[in-house]
């Protein structure tokens, strides 16, 4: 298929009109090397830029990914305010990465090109320091970031561990799905581990880009839920998450922005 590289528009701007990989042609039919057209921050509390890199080869256990879609994470501004120990910079930020596989590394196995992946801000291990011996790949000693300790999704085309890379079923919407990289697993990971069982009463204190997500997961895995949090936006949130639901008690608090909704099955 016709490739425009600047937007990845599939040629409908007439920027390029391609080749096979590697070249595409421009508009006035000259031939140039496909790059990757990333944004990157180069020192910390600098812009960000828009910048052309070479599109880059994986190496042995990576996958190189092309990015359908990457989620803005709040955390995004330990990279552009220089907010990480010992961040080496230039730096692409992204850790809530949508894409397909374009091309796996030597000894990656279980990827193929084609397949439909995220990748969220775990972005690999070792396997072999005490903490993944253990099975917690997250507090690996050697652990890999995406877009702080290697860089992330906000380009075209990003370089992924493979044991970092989960596998996304087809009818979840890219731009969707690029926020559950992070803040989803984040809030799903804290109620799968609550100890709550459903029936039970959980509170989410925030209805932000975690908490919107929490209120949803714990709503959709039979909990009753109590939210707290003030402000138009997240009255108007809160209306949108609840429209299904039916609102069946108010509680009162001090600063009278706690409600309760619990839902009828
Ligand atoms: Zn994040
Ligand atoms: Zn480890």
């Amino acid at each position: 298929m016709a490739m425009c590289i600047w937007h990845a528009c599939a040629d409908r701007c007439g920027k390029f009109a391609s080749g096979g990989k590697g070249t595409q042609k421009n508009g006035k039919g000259e031939e140039a090397m496909a790059k990757n057209l990333l944004a990157q921050v180069d020192k910390a509390g600098g812009e960000f830029e828009l910048v052309e890199r070479e599109i880059p080869s994986p190496g042995p256990g990576e996958v190189r990914i092309r990015v359908k879609a990457c989620g803005i994470c709040f955390s995004d501004h330990l990279v552009k305010d220089g907010g990480w120990p010992g961040l080496m910079y230039p730096r692409v930020p992204g850790h809530e990465v949508v894409g397909v596989i374009d091309e796996a590394g030597a000894g990656v196995t279980e990827w193929k090109k084609g397949d439909r992946v995220g990748v969220g801000w775990h972005g690999g291990h070792d396997f072999v320091c005490p903490s993944c011996r253990r099975g917690d790949f997250v507090t690996c000693a050697n652990e890999a970031i995406t877009g702080i300790t290697r860089d992330g999704g906000y380009a075209q085309y990003m370089l992924a561990r493979h044991e970092a890379v989960a596998l996304l079923p087809d009818g979840l919407d890219g731009a969707e799905a690029g926020p559950l990289m992070c803040a989803g697993i984040t809030t799903f990971n804290a109620l799968r581990n609550s100890g709550a069982r459903a029936g039970d009463l959980v509170g989410v204190l925030g209805i932000g880009g975690l908490g919107h997500l929490g209120i949803q997961y714990a709503a959709k895995s039979g909990y009753r839920v109590v939210e707290s949090g003030e402000g138009r936006r997240t009255r108007r949130w809160r209306r949108s998450l609840v429209r299904s639901r039916t609102s069946t008690a108010r509680l009162r608090s001090r600063r009278k922005s706690c409600r309760s909704w619990e839902e009828r099955r």
